[in-house]
C-alpha cells in the first residue's frame, strides 16, 4: 500500500516539475519512520538537523552557509558609482543589475528618455526565464537520470522512484519540453 502511495506522490511531483506547477506538494519519508508528510512550495521544515523549503517545486535545504555567502557576494559599494549600498532597496537591484538603487533609476531614468525602457524590462524578464528554465532542466534531469530504486539524498533522506523511470524516454520530453518553453520565450 505504501508503495502505491510512493509512485503515484513520485510521478505526481515529476509531472508537476515538468510542468512548472510551483504549487504542488511533495512528500518524503523520513528515515526508518514511515511517516510520511506532505509540504507545498514556500513550506518551511525542519528534518533532521536541516531546516527544508520548496521552492520552484524543487525540496531544498536552507543553510545559513546560503546566507552568508549572498552576502559575500554583494560587495559594500556599488561597483558604478562606489558609493555605500546600504538601502533595503540596493540589494535586490544589485541582483539584478549589478549595481545600487539609485543608479539604476538613473539608468532606467535615461532608457524612458531614449523610449527603450520597455524593450529593456522585456529583454531582462525574457534572460531571468531562461535562466530559471536552464536550472529546472538540468534538475531534471539529474533526477531522470539518477537510480531508478531511489537515491539517498545528502541527508539521508530516501527519495524513492518506485515503479522504474524510463531514463532516456523521460530526458527525452524534459529536454523538448525546454525546448519548447525556450522557444516562448525567445518569440
Ligand atoms: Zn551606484
Amino acid at each position: 500500500m505504501l508503495k502505491k502511495e510512493f509512485k503515484r506522490k513520485d510521478v505526481n511531483r515529476a509531472r508537476n516539475l515538468i510542468m512548472g506547477k510551483t504549487g504542488a506538494s511533495t512528500s518524503t519519508q523520513i528515515g526508518y519512520n514511515t511517516k510520511q508528510e506532505d509540504y507545498k512550495e514556500g513550506d518551511v521544515w525542519t528534518e533532521g538537523r536541516k531546516t527544508w523549503t520548496i521552492k520552484n517545486g524543487i525540496k531544498q535545504t536552507i543553510s545559513k552557509l546560503d546566507a552568508i555567502k549572498k552576502e559575500i557576494f554583494m560587495p559594500l559599494c556599488c561597483p558604478k558609482c562606489n558609493k555605500v549600498m546600504k538601502s533595503q532597496l540596493d540589494k535586490p537591484n544589485y541582483k539584478i543589475y549589478k549595481k545600487c538603487h539609485n543608479c539604476v533609476v538613473e539608468y532606467e531614468h535615461k532608457l524612458k528618455i531614449k523610449g527603450t525602457y520597455n524593450k529593456h524590462i522585456k529583454a531582462l524578464k525574457a534572460k531571468n526565464n531562461l535562466e530559471y528554465l536552464k536550472e529546472i532542466e538540468s534538475y531534471l534531469l539529474d533526477v531522470a537520470n539518477s537510480s531508478n530504486s531511489g537515491y539517498i539524498s545528502e541527508d539521508g533522506v530516501i527519495e524513492r522512484w518506485v515503479g522504474g523511470i524510463n531514463k532516456k524516454k523521460m530526458s527525452k520530453e524534459i529536454k523538448q519540453a525546454a525546448k519548447q518553453a525556450r522557444k516562448k520565450i525567445n518569440d
